[in-house]
């Protein structure tokens, strides 16, 4: 029999150090046929102002992500959805404003209602994936923004911060203040249409700190932009039952016990995205197995 996966302990899913926040790439094996359109992302320099905005519709990357939820059988609160999504579109955007050889993986512990949310994205592979965690978070008083970037290259850079909303567009905005060199700010132009502005050298902080929702929304009309690139992104993970089975086998022996629970089979959650894999104890022989 299929052990239920919320028995399946040793992913993270207790607390906040537990929920991964690693920004390492899974490889891109997707082949271009199997996907949906493309969100592309659009970034403009705001002239005179010397600012960048960012802006996508979501649309097709909200289809792609609730095709993984139907696929994997995902069900989340609607409020608990409303976060992700806007987790992934804040980090998406982010990624556009960022070098090429860069991927990012955030985690946002909110305190109240208890919950992990984590969303992880790379350039290289042009993705973005994440998901939520709502059981057995630890309880805290703080929300908590843990984010990790990895360039080719370079050394990890790691930073935390706390916040005070409870909203993951001022999370992010809070992360820009504290943590990157230059502020930034979220806007909604539309359901799934968003905006991210961020001051560049010399930016014009007056024009910077009074934007609102309906500024952004004529900024064609009043600002003189410079489109500088378009990037395209989907929402994808990556992982398979090949990549699942090294996490297992990384686990204690008494940990792989408790997950198999007697039975030859269990499930198992992918730590980014939380597809289900069925996991077998014979599988993970094979895969121990030298050479
Ligand atoms: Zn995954």
């Amino acid at each position: 029999m299929v052990k239920k996966a919320e028995n399946f302990p040793q992913l993270p899913t207790d607390s906040f150090e537990r929920t991964p926040t690693s920004a390492i790439d899974m490889p891109d094996e997707t082949t271009p046929e199997d996907l949906n359109e493309a969100t592309e992302v659009r970034c403009y320099f705001v002239r005179n102002r010397n600012a960048l905005a960012v802006r996508a519709n979501f649309e097709s990357l909200y289809v792609d992500y609730y095709l993984h939820l139907m696929e994997h059988r995902i069900r989340h609160e609607p409020g608990h959805d409303a976060l992700l999504k806007d987790g992934l579109a804040a980090l998406t955007l982010h990624l556009a404003s960022r070098p090429r050889n860069e991927a990012a993986a955030w985690t946002i512990h909110l305190a109240n209602p208890s919950l992990n949310l984590f969303v992880t994205g790379s350039n290289r592979n042009q993705n973005v994936t994440g998901r939520i965690f709502s059981e057995n978070v630890r309880e805290t008083d703080r929300n908590l923004f843990f984010s990790q970037t990895t360039a080719d290259g370079l050394p990890a850079r790691q930073s935390t911060i706390e916040f005070e909303d409870a909203d993951i567009f001022s999370a992010v905005e809070a992360f820009y203040r504290q943590s990157e060199q230059r502020p930034a700010r979220y806007f909604r132009h539309d359901e799934e249409d968003f905006v991210m502005v961020t001051a560049q050298p010399d930016c014009d902080m007056p024009w910077f700190l009074t934007l609102d929702d309906d500024s952004i929304r004529k900024l064609d009309e009043t600002e003189e932009l410079s489109l500088l690139e378009r990037r395209l992104f989907r929402f994808e993970c990556g992982c398979d039952i090949d990549r699942i089975y090294p996490v297992i086998a990384s686990m204690s022996e008494a940990t792989i016990d408790e997950i198999f629970a007697g039975e030859g089979t269990a499930i198992a959650d992918c730590p980014r995205c939380g597809a289900h894999y069925d996991i077998t104890r014979e599988g993970l022989r094979e895969f121990r197995r030298p050479g």
